[in-house]
Protein backbone atom coordinates (compact mmCIF):
# COMPACT_ATOMS: atom_id res chain seq x y z
CA UNK A 1 0.00 0.00 0.00
CA UNK A 2 1.86 3.87 -1.39
CA UNK A 3 1.00 6.24 0.98
CA UNK A 4 0.92 9.69 -0.21
CA UNK A 5 2.59 12.67 0.97
CA UNK A 6 0.72 14.91 2.77
CA UNK A 7 -0.56 18.53 0.64
CA UNK A 8 2.52 21.36 1.32
CA UNK A 9 -0.69 23.51 2.03
CA UNK A 10 -3.81 23.04 3.71
CA UNK A 11 -6.46 25.19 1.86
CA UNK A 12 -9.71 26.12 3.96
CA UNK A 13 -12.41 27.15 2.75
CA UNK A 14 -12.59 30.54 1.22
CA UNK A 15 -15.55 33.01 1.86
CA UNK A 16 -13.91 35.34 -0.75
CA UNK A 17 -14.97 33.09 -3.85
CA UNK A 18 -19.00 33.86 -2.83
CA UNK A 19 -17.60 36.90 -3.78
CA UNK A 20 -18.21 36.59 -7.81
CA UNK A 21 -16.98 39.65 -10.17
CA UNK A 22 -14.17 40.42 -7.82
CA UNK A 23 -11.51 37.55 -8.97
CA UNK A 24 -11.28 36.09 -12.43
CA UNK A 25 -10.06 31.89 -12.07
CA UNK A 26 -6.60 31.78 -13.82
CA UNK A 27 -3.74 30.22 -13.85
CA UNK A 28 0.34 31.25 -13.36
CA UNK A 29 2.74 30.71 -16.57
CA UNK A 30 4.56 27.93 -16.88
CA UNK A 31 8.29 28.56 -15.09
CA UNK A 32 11.45 27.17 -17.22
CA UNK A 33 13.60 26.23 -14.51
CA UNK A 34 12.16 27.33 -11.30
CA UNK A 35 14.83 27.43 -8.44
CA UNK A 36 14.48 28.55 -4.79
CA UNK A 37 16.67 31.63 -3.73
CA UNK A 38 15.18 32.12 -0.35
CA UNK A 39 12.74 30.45 2.29
CA UNK A 40 11.03 31.39 4.93
CA UNK A 41 11.26 29.04 7.78
CA UNK A 42 9.99 30.95 10.79
CA UNK A 43 7.15 32.03 8.55
CA UNK A 44 7.17 28.47 7.10
CA UNK A 45 6.62 27.21 11.08
CA UNK A 46 4.01 29.75 11.69
CA UNK A 47 1.39 28.51 8.81
CA UNK A 48 1.77 25.00 10.19
CA UNK A 49 3.79 24.21 6.79
CA UNK A 50 6.62 22.13 6.35
CA UNK A 51 9.82 23.26 5.36
CA UNK A 52 11.38 20.81 3.48
CA UNK A 53 9.07 19.71 1.51
CA UNK A 54 8.93 23.47 0.32
CA UNK A 55 12.31 23.15 -0.98
CA UNK A 56 11.68 19.45 -2.50
CA UNK A 57 11.04 19.72 -6.12
CA UNK A 58 7.25 19.43 -5.89
CA UNK A 59 7.37 22.65 -2.76
CA UNK A 60 9.15 24.81 -5.58
CA UNK A 61 7.22 23.90 -8.46
CA UNK A 62 4.12 25.34 -6.20
CA UNK A 63 6.16 28.14 -5.33
CA UNK A 64 7.15 28.88 -9.02
CA UNK A 65 3.36 28.93 -10.10
CA UNK A 66 4.24 25.54 -12.29
CA UNK A 67 2.02 23.29 -10.36
CA UNK A 68 -1.42 23.87 -8.56
CA UNK A 69 -1.57 23.14 -5.42
CA UNK A 70 -4.10 20.15 -4.45
CA UNK A 71 -7.29 21.81 -2.96
CA UNK A 72 -7.44 25.06 -4.88
CA UNK A 73 -8.38 27.45 -7.63
CA UNK A 74 -5.99 30.17 -7.92
CA UNK A 75 -7.75 33.56 -8.74
CA UNK A 76 -6.32 36.94 -9.93
CA UNK A 77 -8.27 39.25 -7.77
CA UNK A 78 -10.14 42.90 -8.98
CA UNK A 79 -9.39 46.35 -7.49
CA UNK A 80 -9.38 49.74 -8.37
CA UNK A 81 -7.84 52.19 -7.31
CA UNK A 82 -6.31 55.84 -6.89
CA UNK A 83 -2.60 56.20 -8.57
CA UNK A 84 -1.53 59.60 -7.03
CA UNK A 85 -5.03 61.04 -6.80
CA UNK A 86 -5.96 59.82 -10.44
CA UNK A 87 -9.14 56.90 -10.07
CA UNK A 88 -8.03 53.94 -12.31
CA UNK A 89 -11.34 51.59 -12.60
CA UNK A 90 -9.59 48.68 -13.36
CA UNK A 91 -6.38 47.90 -12.26
CA UNK A 92 -6.33 43.96 -9.95
CA UNK A 93 -3.59 41.24 -9.93
CA UNK A 94 -1.87 42.04 -13.03
CA UNK A 95 0.74 39.84 -12.23
CA UNK A 96 -0.21 38.28 -9.39
CA UNK A 97 -2.96 35.18 -7.72
CA UNK A 98 -4.27 34.30 -4.73
CA UNK A 99 -3.48 30.61 -4.31
CA UNK A 100 -6.01 30.48 -1.58
CA UNK A 101 -6.16 30.49 2.37
CA UNK A 102 -5.21 28.66 4.92
CA UNK A 103 -4.92 28.63 8.91
CA UNK A 104 -1.48 29.12 10.64
CA UNK A 105 -0.94 27.29 13.70
CA UNK A 106 -2.64 29.87 15.52
CA UNK A 107 -6.02 29.62 14.09
CA UNK A 108 -5.17 32.98 12.10
CA UNK A 109 -6.46 33.30 8.33
CA UNK A 110 -3.63 34.19 5.88
CA UNK A 111 -3.85 34.37 2.16
CA UNK A 112 -1.22 32.72 0.33
CA UNK A 113 -0.75 34.86 -2.67
CA UNK A 114 2.03 34.44 -5.64
CA UNK A 115 3.47 37.96 -7.38
CA UNK A 116 5.47 37.58 -10.76
CA UNK A 117 3.83 34.49 -11.83
CA UNK A 118 2.29 35.83 -14.97
CA UNK A 119 0.05 38.13 -16.77
CA UNK A 120 -3.57 37.72 -15.53
CA UNK A 121 -6.68 39.57 -17.69
CA UNK A 122 -6.15 42.24 -15.29
CA UNK A 123 -2.24 42.70 -17.12
CA UNK A 124 -3.17 46.19 -19.16
CA UNK A 125 0.21 46.63 -21.06
CA UNK A 126 2.22 44.96 -18.25
CA UNK A 127 4.54 41.74 -19.06
CA UNK A 128 3.08 40.17 -15.65
CA UNK A 129 6.91 39.62 -14.53
CA UNK A 130 8.90 40.57 -11.58
CA UNK A 131 12.22 40.48 -11.41
CA UNK A 132 14.60 38.84 -8.57
CA UNK A 133 15.65 42.43 -6.82
CA UNK A 134 12.62 43.85 -6.14
CA UNK A 135 10.77 40.39 -5.23
CA UNK A 136 14.42 40.44 -2.86
CA UNK A 137 13.65 43.67 -1.44
CA UNK A 138 9.48 42.92 -0.84
CA UNK A 139 11.41 39.94 1.07
CA UNK A 140 13.82 41.82 3.62
CA UNK A 141 12.04 44.95 4.11
CA UNK A 142 9.07 43.09 4.83
CA UNK A 143 10.78 40.70 7.88
CA UNK A 144 12.65 43.97 8.81
CA UNK A 145 9.07 45.67 9.30
CA UNK A 146 7.45 42.32 10.91
CA UNK A 147 10.74 42.30 13.61
CA UNK A 148 10.35 45.82 14.49
CA UNK A 149 6.52 45.01 15.17
CA UNK A 150 4.55 46.82 12.72
CA UNK A 151 1.61 44.68 10.46
CA UNK A 152 2.63 43.79 7.72
CA UNK A 153 2.65 41.12 4.60
CA UNK A 154 5.21 38.59 4.44
CA UNK A 155 7.24 36.99 1.91
CA UNK A 156 7.11 32.85 2.36
CA UNK A 157 9.62 32.68 -0.64
CA UNK A 158 11.30 33.91 -3.36
CA UNK A 159 12.19 31.37 -6.56
CA UNK A 160 13.66 32.67 -9.60
CA UNK A 161 11.92 31.33 -12.83
CA UNK A 162 15.21 30.64 -15.15
CA UNK A 163 13.53 33.14 -17.34
CA UNK A 164 14.49 36.89 -17.87
CA UNK A 165 12.81 39.74 -17.74
CA UNK A 166 13.10 42.61 -19.71
CA UNK A 167 13.17 46.25 -17.77
CA UNK A 168 15.92 48.95 -18.43
CA UNK A 169 18.55 45.71 -18.57
CA UNK A 170 17.33 42.07 -18.73
CA UNK A 171 16.88 40.72 -15.19
CA UNK A 172 16.43 37.11 -13.57
CA UNK A 173 12.80 36.54 -13.30
CA UNK A 174 11.61 35.64 -9.77
CA UNK A 175 8.10 35.18 -7.92
CA UNK A 176 7.72 35.76 -4.86
CA UNK A 177 5.12 34.07 -2.15
CA UNK A 178 2.89 36.41 0.07
CA UNK A 179 1.54 35.88 2.91
CA UNK A 180 -1.32 38.43 4.17
CA UNK A 181 -3.99 38.91 6.86
CA UNK A 182 -6.20 39.20 3.65
CA UNK A 183 -5.36 40.94 -0.03
CA UNK A 184 -8.38 43.39 0.31
CA UNK A 185 -7.89 46.85 0.03
CA UNK A 186 -9.97 50.19 -0.58
CA UNK A 187 -9.16 49.51 -4.36
CA UNK A 188 -10.96 46.51 -3.92
CA UNK A 189 -14.04 48.54 -2.50
CA UNK A 190 -13.88 51.18 -5.14
CA UNK A 191 -14.10 48.12 -7.68
CA UNK A 192 -17.17 46.31 -5.90
CA UNK A 193 -18.82 50.34 -6.15
CA UNK A 194 -18.59 50.19 -9.57
CA UNK A 195 -20.31 46.71 -9.97
CA UNK A 196 -23.81 46.42 -11.17
CA UNK A 197 -24.96 44.35 -8.93
CA UNK A 198 -25.45 46.98 -5.90
CA UNK A 199 -25.39 43.57 -3.22
CA UNK A 200 -21.92 43.16 -4.24
CA UNK A 201 -20.41 45.99 -1.41
CA UNK A 202 -22.66 45.00 1.07
CA UNK A 203 -21.43 41.90 0.90
CA UNK A 204 -17.62 42.63 0.35
CA UNK A 205 -18.07 44.55 3.68
CA UNK A 206 -19.60 41.41 5.30
CA UNK A 207 -16.92 39.49 4.46
CA UNK A 208 -14.39 41.86 5.53
CA UNK A 209 -15.92 42.77 8.60
CA UNK A 210 -15.95 38.91 9.75
CA UNK A 211 -12.41 38.71 8.85
CA UNK A 212 -11.06 41.66 10.22
CA UNK A 213 -13.65 43.55 12.12
CA UNK A 214 -15.29 40.81 13.81
CA UNK A 215 -16.52 42.93 16.55
CA UNK A 216 -18.36 45.50 14.27
CA UNK A 217 -21.20 42.81 14.39
CA UNK A 218 -22.88 44.03 17.32
CA UNK A 219 -22.32 47.46 16.87
CA UNK A 220 -25.66 49.73 16.38
CA UNK A 221 -24.82 50.46 12.52
CA UNK A 222 -22.00 47.73 11.49
CA UNK A 223 -20.81 49.73 8.51
CA UNK A 224 -20.04 52.65 10.32
CA UNK A 225 -17.84 50.57 12.91
CA UNK A 226 -16.77 48.66 10.05
CA UNK A 227 -15.34 51.89 8.51
CA UNK A 228 -14.06 53.25 12.24
CA UNK A 229 -12.27 50.13 12.70
CA UNK A 230 -10.54 50.42 9.47
CA UNK A 231 -9.82 54.04 10.33
CA UNK A 232 -8.26 53.01 13.49
CA UNK A 233 -5.93 50.46 12.34
CA UNK A 234 -4.74 52.92 9.62
CA UNK A 235 -3.98 55.24 12.16
CA UNK A 236 -2.07 52.71 14.06
CA UNK A 237 0.08 51.80 11.61
CA UNK A 238 0.89 55.13 9.52
CA UNK A 239 1.64 56.51 13.20
CA UNK A 240 4.18 53.20 13.60
CA UNK A 241 5.73 54.33 10.25
CA UNK A 242 6.45 57.42 11.21
CA UNK A 243 7.82 56.16 14.31
CA UNK A 244 10.61 54.44 12.56
CA UNK A 245 10.97 56.68 9.84
CA UNK A 246 9.51 54.25 6.92
CA UNK A 247 8.51 55.81 3.64
CA UNK A 248 6.13 53.66 1.58
CA UNK A 249 6.40 55.67 -1.15
CA UNK A 250 3.18 54.74 -3.38
CA UNK A 251 0.03 54.94 -1.19
CA UNK A 252 -2.31 54.53 -3.88
CA UNK A 253 -6.20 53.63 -2.67
CA UNK A 254 -5.00 49.79 -4.25
CA UNK A 255 -2.11 49.61 -1.70
CA UNK A 256 -3.87 50.09 1.07
CA UNK A 257 -5.31 47.04 3.18
CA UNK A 258 -8.32 46.97 4.98
CA UNK A 259 -7.26 44.55 7.21
CA UNK A 260 -4.43 47.55 8.58
CA UNK A 261 -1.00 45.61 7.59
CA UNK A 262 1.86 47.12 5.29
CA UNK A 263 1.54 46.29 1.49
CA UNK A 264 3.29 46.56 -1.56
CA UNK A 265 7.05 47.35 -1.09
CA UNK A 266 8.10 49.04 -4.03
CA UNK A 267 9.49 52.67 -3.61
CA UNK A 268 9.38 52.83 0.00
CA UNK A 269 12.54 53.19 1.99
CA UNK A 270 13.68 54.05 5.20
CA UNK A 271 14.57 58.10 6.07
CA UNK A 272 18.12 59.08 7.10
CA UNK A 273 18.45 62.03 8.44
CA UNK A 274 14.83 63.51 9.49
CA UNK A 275 12.97 65.74 7.48
CA UNK A 276 9.46 65.87 6.56
CA UNK A 277 9.63 66.45 2.52
CA UNK A 278 11.84 62.91 2.00
CA UNK A 279 10.61 61.27 -0.85
CA UNK A 280 12.62 58.86 -2.47
CA UNK A 281 10.19 57.37 -5.54
CA UNK A 282 11.73 58.34 -8.78
CA UNK A 283 7.91 58.89 -9.75
CA UNK A 284 7.10 60.91 -7.20
CA UNK A 285 7.46 64.06 -8.76
CA UNK A 286 5.32 66.40 -6.48
CA UNK A 287 5.95 64.57 -3.19
CA UNK A 288 2.53 63.40 -2.45
CA UNK A 289 3.73 60.38 -0.63
CA UNK A 290 6.91 62.09 1.04
CA UNK A 291 7.13 61.17 4.83
CA UNK A 292 5.80 63.97 6.32
CA UNK A 293 2.22 63.91 3.96
CA UNK A 294 1.60 59.72 5.05
CA UNK A 295 -1.05 60.58 7.58
CA UNK A 296 -2.98 62.62 5.65
CA UNK A 297 -2.76 60.73 2.77
CA UNK A 298 -4.12 57.93 4.63
CA UNK A 299 -7.15 59.70 5.74
CA UNK A 300 -7.53 60.86 1.99
CA UNK A 301 -7.77 57.42 1.04
CA UNK A 302 -10.03 56.39 4.24
CA UNK A 303 -12.24 59.34 2.57
CA UNK A 304 -12.37 56.92 -0.60
CA UNK A 305 -13.09 54.11 1.18
CA UNK A 306 -16.29 56.03 2.90
CA UNK A 307 -17.39 56.89 -0.32
CA UNK A 308 -18.00 53.36 -1.48
CA UNK A 309 -19.47 52.50 1.55
CA UNK A 310 -22.32 55.67 2.19
CA UNK A 311 -25.42 53.54 1.08
CA UNK A 312 -24.48 50.80 3.30
CA UNK A 313 -24.16 54.00 6.31
CA UNK A 314 -27.75 55.33 5.90
CA UNK A 315 -30.45 55.10 3.44
CA UNK A 316 -30.90 58.83 3.73
CA UNK A 317 -27.59 60.51 2.14
CA UNK A 318 -27.27 63.26 3.94
CA UNK A 319 -27.26 61.05 7.44
CA UNK A 320 -24.55 59.17 6.11
CA UNK A 321 -22.21 61.37 4.71
CA UNK A 322 -22.80 63.34 8.23
CA UNK A 323 -22.34 60.01 10.54
CA UNK A 324 -18.60 59.09 7.72
CA UNK A 325 -17.67 62.40 8.12
CA UNK A 326 -17.61 62.16 12.17
CA UNK A 327 -15.90 59.11 11.75
CA UNK A 328 -13.59 60.36 9.09
CA UNK A 329 -12.64 63.23 11.26
CA UNK A 330 -11.49 61.35 13.97
CA UNK A 331 -8.22 59.89 12.38
CA UNK A 332 -6.33 63.33 13.10
CA UNK A 333 -6.87 62.59 17.01
CA UNK A 334 -6.14 58.49 16.48
CA UNK A 335 -3.03 59.54 14.97
CA UNK A 336 -2.37 61.75 16.56
CA UNK A 337 -2.67 59.55 20.28
CA UNK A 338 -0.25 56.64 18.28
CA UNK A 339 2.10 59.30 17.47
CA UNK A 340 2.63 60.25 20.59
CA UNK A 341 1.87 57.40 22.59
CA UNK A 342 4.67 56.21 20.26
CA UNK A 343 6.93 59.03 20.68
CA UNK A 344 6.65 59.16 24.20
CA UNK A 345 7.87 55.70 24.72
CA UNK A 346 10.89 56.58 22.10
CA UNK A 347 11.81 59.36 24.77
CA UNK A 348 11.76 57.11 28.16
CA UNK A 349 8.83 59.82 29.43
CA UNK A 350 6.49 57.83 30.96
CA UNK A 351 2.58 59.11 31.26
CA UNK A 352 1.49 62.27 29.06
CA UNK A 353 2.34 65.16 31.36
CA UNK A 354 1.99 69.08 30.05
CA UNK A 355 5.27 69.81 28.08
CA UNK A 356 5.71 66.55 26.54
CA UNK A 357 4.24 67.07 22.75
CA UNK A 358 6.68 70.78 22.90
CA UNK A 359 9.45 68.46 23.86
CA UNK A 360 8.94 65.72 20.86
CA UNK A 361 8.35 69.25 18.48
CA UNK A 362 11.73 70.77 19.42
CA UNK A 363 13.70 67.51 18.96
CA UNK A 364 12.38 66.97 15.66
CA UNK A 365 13.15 70.59 14.87
CA UNK A 366 16.50 70.16 15.90
CA UNK A 367 17.58 66.64 14.08
CA UNK A 368 15.87 69.14 11.10
CA UNK A 369 17.94 72.01 11.44
CA UNK A 370 21.45 69.79 11.69
CA UNK A 371 20.72 67.17 9.54
CA UNK A 372 21.01 64.19 12.21
CA UNK A 373 20.16 60.47 11.34
CA UNK A 374 16.37 59.82 12.50
CA UNK A 375 17.69 56.10 13.81
CA UNK A 376 21.04 56.83 15.53
CA UNK A 377 19.75 59.58 17.46
CA UNK A 378 16.94 58.01 19.16
CA UNK A 379 19.02 54.99 19.70
CA UNK A 380 21.94 57.13 21.64
CA UNK A 381 19.08 58.46 23.76
CA UNK A 382 19.28 55.40 26.45
CA UNK A 383 23.02 56.06 26.89
CA UNK A 384 22.37 59.88 27.97
CA UNK A 385 19.35 58.42 30.89
CA UNK A 386 22.61 56.41 32.21
CA UNK A 387 24.34 59.43 32.31
CA UNK A 388 27.15 59.18 29.16
CA UNK A 389 25.48 61.73 26.58
CA UNK A 390 28.52 61.50 23.68
CA UNK A 391 26.77 59.03 21.69
CA UNK A 392 23.57 61.46 21.53
CA UNK A 393 26.19 65.14 21.20
CA UNK A 394 28.47 63.77 18.88
CA UNK A 395 25.60 63.94 16.34
CA UNK A 396 24.83 66.91 16.36
CA UNK A 397 26.96 69.71 14.54
CA UNK A 398 25.75 72.58 17.08
CA UNK A 399 25.56 70.47 20.53
CA UNK A 400 24.82 73.09 22.72
CA UNK A 401 20.93 73.31 21.14
CA UNK A 402 20.95 69.55 21.86
CA UNK A 403 22.32 69.75 25.11
CA UNK A 404 19.42 72.56 26.25
CA UNK A 405 16.88 70.27 24.94
CA UNK A 406 18.28 67.27 26.66
CA UNK A 407 18.54 69.34 30.00
CA UNK A 408 14.79 69.88 29.56
CA UNK A 409 14.04 66.37 28.41
CA UNK A 410 16.00 64.50 31.40
CA UNK A 411 13.85 67.12 33.67
CA UNK A 412 10.32 65.49 32.76
CA UNK A 413 12.12 62.06 33.09
CA UNK A 414 13.14 62.66 36.65
CA UNK A 415 8.97 62.70 37.61
CA UNK A 416 8.94 58.88 37.06
CA UNK A 417 9.30 56.27 39.93
CA UNK A 418 11.46 54.10 37.17
CA UNK A 419 14.66 53.30 37.25
CA UNK A 420 16.74 54.80 34.64
CA UNK A 421 18.33 51.73 34.22
CA UNK A 422 14.82 50.47 33.32
CA UNK A 423 14.11 53.75 31.07
CA UNK A 424 17.11 52.94 29.20
CA UNK A 425 16.05 49.11 28.28
CA UNK A 426 12.89 49.94 27.60
CA UNK A 427 13.78 52.78 24.97
CA UNK A 428 16.22 50.33 23.63
CA UNK A 429 13.07 48.03 22.96
CA UNK A 430 11.27 50.52 20.38
CA UNK A 431 14.25 52.40 18.92
CA UNK A 432 15.76 49.79 16.76
CA UNK A 433 19.80 50.22 16.38
CA UNK A 434 19.08 48.38 12.71
CA UNK A 435 16.41 49.08 10.38
CA UNK A 436 17.10 48.52 6.24
CA UNK A 437 19.89 51.11 5.04
CA UNK A 438 19.55 52.19 1.57
CA UNK A 439 22.77 51.64 0.96
CA UNK A 440 22.92 48.23 2.75
CA UNK A 441 20.03 46.91 0.60
CA UNK A 442 21.12 48.50 -2.63
CA UNK A 443 24.51 46.20 -1.93
CA UNK A 444 22.99 43.07 -0.92
CA UNK A 445 20.96 43.24 -4.30
CA UNK A 446 23.07 43.91 -5.97
CA UNK A 447 25.52 40.86 -5.15
CA UNK A 448 22.12 38.73 -4.89
CA UNK A 449 21.20 39.59 -8.90
CA UNK A 450 24.86 38.07 -9.50
CA UNK A 451 24.07 35.33 -7.90
CA UNK A 452 25.67 35.95 -4.48
CA UNK A 453 23.50 35.22 -1.75
CA UNK A 454 25.74 35.90 1.28
CA UNK A 455 25.05 39.91 1.90
CA UNK A 456 21.37 39.38 1.52
CA UNK A 457 21.09 36.59 4.57
CA UNK A 458 23.57 38.06 6.56
CA UNK A 459 21.48 41.80 6.13
CA UNK A 460 18.33 39.54 6.71
CA UNK A 461 20.19 38.27 9.92
CA UNK A 462 20.68 41.34 11.51
CA UNK A 463 17.03 42.89 10.51
CA UNK A 464 15.05 40.52 12.18
CA UNK A 465 16.81 41.48 15.31
CA UNK A 466 16.46 44.78 15.15
CA UNK A 467 16.76 46.07 19.12
CA UNK A 468 19.67 43.72 19.84
CA UNK A 469 23.31 45.54 19.21
CA UNK A 470 26.00 42.89 18.73
CA UNK A 471 28.91 43.21 18.49
CA UNK A 472 30.70 43.65 14.72
CA UNK A 473 27.65 44.47 12.79
CA UNK A 474 28.71 48.39 13.59
CA UNK A 475 28.45 48.96 9.82
CA UNK A 476 25.02 48.23 9.74
CA UNK A 477 24.17 50.58 12.45
CA UNK A 478 25.71 53.69 10.45
CA UNK A 479 24.43 56.02 8.24
CA UNK A 480 24.92 55.97 4.82
CA UNK A 481 28.60 57.25 3.51
CA UNK A 482 28.21 60.54 2.13
CA UNK A 483 29.46 59.47 -1.56
CA UNK A 484 25.77 57.02 -1.59
CA UNK A 485 23.30 59.08 -3.25
CA UNK A 486 20.76 61.02 -3.57
CA UNK A 487 19.21 58.06 -3.35
CA UNK A 488 15.98 56.94 -5.73
CA UNK A 489 13.81 53.98 -5.48
CA UNK A 490 11.62 52.58 -8.06
CA UNK A 491 7.80 50.96 -8.25
CA UNK A 492 8.82 47.53 -7.58
CA UNK A 493 8.96 46.04 -10.95
P1 LIG B 1 1.77 48.44 -7.97
O1 LIG B 1 2.40 49.72 -8.39
O2 LIG B 1 2.75 47.32 -7.78
O3 LIG B 1 0.89 48.61 -6.77
O4 LIG B 1 0.86 47.96 -9.17
C1 LIG B 1 -0.16 48.73 -9.73
C2 LIG B 1 -0.92 47.92 -10.75
O5 LIG B 1 -0.07 47.57 -11.85
C3 LIG B 1 -1.50 46.63 -10.25
O6 LIG B 1 -2.72 46.43 -10.90
C4 LIG B 1 -0.47 45.61 -10.69
O7 LIG B 1 -1.01 44.31 -10.83
C5 LIG B 1 -0.05 46.17 -12.04
N1 LIG B 1 1.30 45.75 -12.45
C6 LIG B 1 2.49 46.19 -11.95
N2 LIG B 1 3.52 45.60 -12.59
C7 LIG B 1 2.98 44.76 -13.52
C8 LIG B 1 3.53 43.88 -14.52
N3 LIG B 1 4.84 43.73 -14.69
N4 LIG B 1 2.66 43.20 -15.29
C9 LIG B 1 1.33 43.33 -15.13
N5 LIG B 1 0.76 44.14 -14.24
C10 LIG B 1 1.56 44.86 -13.43
MG1 LIG C 1 -0.03 47.38 -5.61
Amino acid sequence: MSVDAPPVFVFDRSDFRELRGLYEPWQAAQAPAPALVVLNEALAAELGVDADALRAPDGVAILAGNATPEGTTPVAQAYAGHQFGMFQPRLGDGRALLLGEVLDVNGRRRDLHLKGSGRTPFARGGDGKAAVGPMLREYVIGEAMHALGIPTTRALAVVVTGDHVARDTLLPGAVLTRVAASHLRVGTFQFAATHDDPTLVRRLADHAIARHHPHAVEAKNRYLAFFEGVVDAQASLVARWMLVGFIHGVMNTDNMTISGETIDYGPCAFMDTFDPATVFSSIDHGGRYAYGNQPQIAQWNLARLAETLLPLFDVEMESAVAAATVVLQSFPDRYQRYWSDGMREKLGLGADRPGAGRLIEDLLALLQAQTVDFTSCFRALSSAVLGDTTPARSLFTEPSAFDAWSTRWRAQQSSQTRHPRAIAEAMDQVNPVYIPRNHQVEEALAAASEGDLGPFHRLLDVLVQPFEERPGLESYAAPAPSTFGPYRTFCGT
